[in-house]
C-alpha cells in the first residue's frame, strides 16, 4: 500500500491505543471492586489475601501500540494542509482524517 503524501516510513509517534489500554483496564477495575465490595462481609485474613491478589494495574506505556503520522504544509502558498493517519498494531484500531484551511490569498 502507498503511503499518503508525506507520510514517512518511520512513525511520527506513538500514542497509548485507548482500546487497548481500556480492554487492559477492564478486568483489573473488576477485580478491584470486588475486593472492595468483599470488605466486611470476610474476615480481614480474607480480605487482605485477596487485595494483595490484585494485579498491578496496567500502565500506559506498555500500550504505545498506537502509530502516528501527520503534516502540516502549505504555508508558502496560503493554504495550509493537514493530513493525519493512526492505527493500533495490536488491535486495529485507526484514524485518518485530512483537510486544508486557507489564510492568505496570493497576489501572484
Ligand atoms: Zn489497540
Amino acid at each position: 500500500m502507498d503511503l499518503p503524501k508525506g507520510i514517512k516510513e518511520d512513525a511520527d509517534n506513538w500514542q497509548t491505543c485507548p482500546r487497548c489500554y481500556d480492554e487492559a483496564m477492564e478486568p483489573w477495575i473488576e477485580k478491584g471492586e470486588a475486593v472492595f465490595a468483599s470488605y466486611g462481609l470476610v474476615t480481614l485474613d480474607e480480605f487482605t489475601k485477596a487485595f494483595n491478589r490484585i494485579p498491578n494495574e496496567p500502565k500506559e506505556e506498555d500500550y504505545y501500540t498506537f502509530r502516528e503520522d501527520y503534516e502540516f504544509y502549505g504555508a508558502d502558498e496560503g493554504v495550509i494542509k493537514w493530513q493525519y493517519s493512526g492505527s493500533c498494531t495490536e488491535c486495529g484500531l485507526s484514524a485518518s482524517e485530512s483537510g486544508e484551511f486557507p489564510f492568505y490569498t496570493k497576489k501572484r
